[in-house]
């Protein structure tokens, strides 16, 4: 953690939760994390309870998330949810490019950068995820992998949106399977993904950019994790669907 960068800790509820159970969790979750004034706490449930999660945290310090969008404003897209859907129930944030909808439903960098490019234009602000699978990783090709990733998620993304964009680093081998990469393991290719970022746009905005780990966070070891100096965030899945746990991690010292 860095002072300079405002921490964000999403929970990413994925194919979790009806509008009932996503009502629920918000009203617990809003006592616990009230007093917290100093971090952004977000949360992205499935489109069908993103409406009764709207509703249930208005006037709260909680801001939403959608797990997708497309990248056209409209039309003939069957099964699709435009941007503007989403301003239109209070989505603040949009997560793109989760290593599942990479692996399981054939999005490449070219789409990850259209729907980059479109939530900055409707004015959604964009959670990029990146992250290596473990045979990448063991071939040593997690600095090409990572650098790919980021530049093909942020190309012609101009210097003045950057301020906007969230990146998440999640290792596919990490994701809900309890093997959390170390603090220092982490933070190495958070500091890659600074790097490079540094290299495409420059030191400022490479500064400012807020990275979030992401992969089987717990409270037991959230605290480890943001102590790192490039690590500004977390984007947990498992541990973001009690309330106790959720705001455990929001709660980090
Ligand atoms: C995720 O899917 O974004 C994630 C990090 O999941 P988990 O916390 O369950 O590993």
């Amino acid at each position: 953690m860095n002072p300079k960068r405002r921490p964000i800790i999403a929970g990413n509820w994925k194919m979790n939760m009806t509008a009932t159970q996503a009502r629920e969790l918000a009203s617990k979750l809003i006592p616990l994390v009230a007093s917290v004034k100093d971090r952004d706490i977000v949360l992205g449930p499935p489109f069908t309870s993103i409406a009764s999660v709207a509703e249930t945290i208005k006037g709260t310090n909680i801001s939403l998330a959608a797990q997708n969008l497309h990248w056209e404003d409209k039309g003939a897209f069957t099964g699709e949810i435009s941007a503007e859907m989403l301003l239109d129930l209070n989505c603040r944030y949009v997560i793109i490019g989760h290593s599942e909808r990479r692996q399981s439903f054939g999005e490449t960098d070219e789409t990850v950068n259209k729907k980059v490019k479109q939530s900055l234009k409707k004015g959604l602000l964009p959670i990029l995820c990146v992250g290596e699978t473990l045979a990448e990783r063991e071939a040593g090709k997690l600095n090409d992998i990572i650098s790919r990733q980021v530049t093909g998620g942020l190309k012609d993304i101009q210097a003045s949106d950057m301020q906007k964009v969230v990146i998440a680093y999640e290792p596919v081998w990490a994701i809900g399977t309890g093997k959390t990469a170390t603090p220092q393991q982490a933070n190495e290719v958070h500091a890659l993904i600074r790097q490079k970022v540094k290299a495409l746009y420059s030191a400022g905005i490479a500064d400012g950019l807020r990275i979030q780990y992401g992969g089987s966070v717990t409270p037991a070891n959230v605290s480890t994790l943001m102590a790192m100096p490039d690590i500004d965030g977390a984007l947990v899945g498992g541990a973001s669907l009690k309330p106790e746990s959720f705001a455990a991690l929001v709660n980090f010292k």
